[in-house]
């Protein structure tokens, strides 16, 4: 049965999956949804011998299903390719009895890699189908890794422009020069002043501005988005959940059926969707974990019903998670209103306009799959400290939160299942913060420097997507403030 797409905020016509990847966003303003979830159609057995792009194929017919079997393993090939540093694409890594899905090892080393090396391929495919002859411009709001990661994929992709907004200062410095690195007559990067909220709110708004609009359409544009708002990158990041869980079968780490636990570091709130589109599917998950930096909305959110925005925005070493408006966390609302748009909608109109909405009992006796924690500054160095003194594997700020998090669930709950944690980025990309953790004396080295000497403590050698940046040109140096961002995208269209 084919999967249509609808919005979260209005009963508007439902859209092919195509489309609905074309758009982005719903001209409601509202997020696509599937109007169902297909469970998979080989059993787990079955999926435990497939390579990645094989799962991929299995997972991506399901959720996209106007795209042909060509097209989809066109996308598939040529997305899962030579880019990533290993044959396996996402391996997992045992350590004190858990298991790190290592999702970082394509070309940005951030588990935004996983969705973006194939979005590109994906809408170029969608607009053939579609018979778009606008040129699609990408706009990208980034904590810091999809930045980078949407830049890499769509650099000098053809009928495409890309624009990054990301805050000026909220990223690592190793995240800012690989953005600003980056090449391309087609990319564009914009630093503002404000945080990843002013950066997200501004490209929603120029998103659903019915004017601007008008305006591209006049000049042969259209707007389409790389963020997790956008279901193509939703559905490929429900590919590793399923890969891990036949790994894990494989490998006889578990037998078949058996529940595991799933635990995700979190900010967008996209990457533990997918995690739960993936339970939904069939995959055998108990809980799933959600686990905050300082910036703990989502832990409040999970433990009081009450969604409340209102609270100083931290900026953590986990920069990525610095977040307080979770764009994802719409779609679950929706789920657990009953799929009722108009309820949705009003929580929505409610967090805009007094920067909270508290859900009903009822919803709230929904998310029972969910259990939400967070882990402060010093928990999170003390993860990477701890877990690198003993066994020598070196964790990045954002696994540490999701590590350390797993740890006070587990001994808040005495649950046993295994657990699976989303190891979201190489530690190299955030190599201060994760050298501070594990000693203090490393401070005084510069960036690179430090990078050296991480590469020799993990034991580890420097990724590609490092040595790239040690020497490249700055080529971006935009910045603007955040009321600045619709002026700013005109100029670079030339509108
Ligand atoms: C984006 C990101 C996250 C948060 O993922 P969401 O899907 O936004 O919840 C966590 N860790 C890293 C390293 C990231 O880049």
């Amino acid at each position: 049965m084919e999967v249509f797409y609808k919005s979260t905020r209005s009963n508007c016509d439902p859209v092919t999956a195509s489309q609905a990847i074309l758009k982005g966003l719903s001209d409601d303003g509202g997020l696509f949804v599937p109007d169902h979830i297909p469970t998979l159609d080989k059993s787990l057995k079955e999926l435990s011998v497939m390579n990645y792009r094989e799962v991929a194929y299995e997972v991506m017919k399901l959720m996209l299903s106007d795209f042909t079997e060509e097209e989809l393993k066109n996308c598939i090939n040529s997305a899962y390719d030579d880019k990533f540093d290993t044959e396996e694409i996402a391996p997992l890594v045992e350590t004190q009895g858990d298991y790190y899905l290592e999702l970082f090892h394509g070309k940005t080393i951030a588990f935004k890699d996983m969705a973006l090396s194939i979005l590109p391929h994906l809408m170029i495919t969608a607009a053939k189908k579609n018979h778009v002859e606008n040129e699609i411009v990408i706009l990208t709001a980034t904590s810091g890794d999809t930045g980078k990661a949407a830049l890499a994929g769509f650099a000098d992709v053809k009928g495409t422009r890309i624009i990054v907004f990301y805050p000026k200062n909220g990223v690592s410095p190793i995240q800012e020069k690989q953005m600003l690195t980056q090449k391309g007559d087609n990319t564009f990067v914009v630093g503002i002043h404000g945080n990843f909220d002013d950066a997200q709110t501004g490209v929603k708004k120029i998103f659903s501005d019915k004017e601007l609009a008008k305006e591209m359409e006049a000049k042969g544009f259209q707007f389409s988005s790389a963020n997790s708002i956008n279901i193509g990158r939703l559905v490929p990041q429900i590919v590793y959940y399923v890969y891990a869980y036949g790994k894990l079968l494989s490998e006889e780490q578990i037998t078949e059926g058996e529940e595991i636990n799933v635990v995700v570091p979190t900010g967008n709130f996209g990457n533990i969707l997918a995690a739960f589109y993936a339970k939904q599917m069939g995959i055998p998950i108990h809980k799933l974990i959600c686990a905050s930096n300082d910036n703990k909305v989502l832990f409040d959110f999970l433990s009081t019903g009450t969604y409340d925005r209102n609270r100083e925005f931290v900026l953590t070493t986990s920069p990525s998670m610095d977040i307080l408006i979770s764009s994802n966390l719409e779609r679950l609302i929706y789920r657990i209103a009953g799929e009722d748009a108009a309820k949705n909608a009003a929580c929505m109109q409610e967090l805009s306009t007094d920067g909270k909405y508290t859900i009903t009992d009822s919803m709230k006796a929904q998310l029972a799959d969910f259990y939400g924690n967070y882990a402060t500054e010093a928990e999170t160095a003390e993860r990477i400290h701890d877990l690198y003194m003993d066994c020598g594997y070196v964790l990045d700020t954002h696994t540490a939160v999701a590590s350390a998090v797993a740890r006070k669930y587990k001994k808040e709950t005495g649950d046993t299942h295994k657990l699976l944690i989303a190891s979201t980025a190489s530690p190299f990309k955030f190599s201060r913060s994760v050298m501070d953790a594990i000693d203090p004396k490393y401070d005084a080295l510069e960036d690179f420097a430090l990078v050296d000497e991480l590469s020799k403590v993990a034991n580890v050698s420097i990724p590609n997507a490092i040595e790239e940046i040690r020497t490249a040109p700055i080529v971006h140096d935009h910045i603007c403030d955040k009321t600045e961002m619709k002026d700013i995208v005109k100029k670079f269209l030339q509108l």
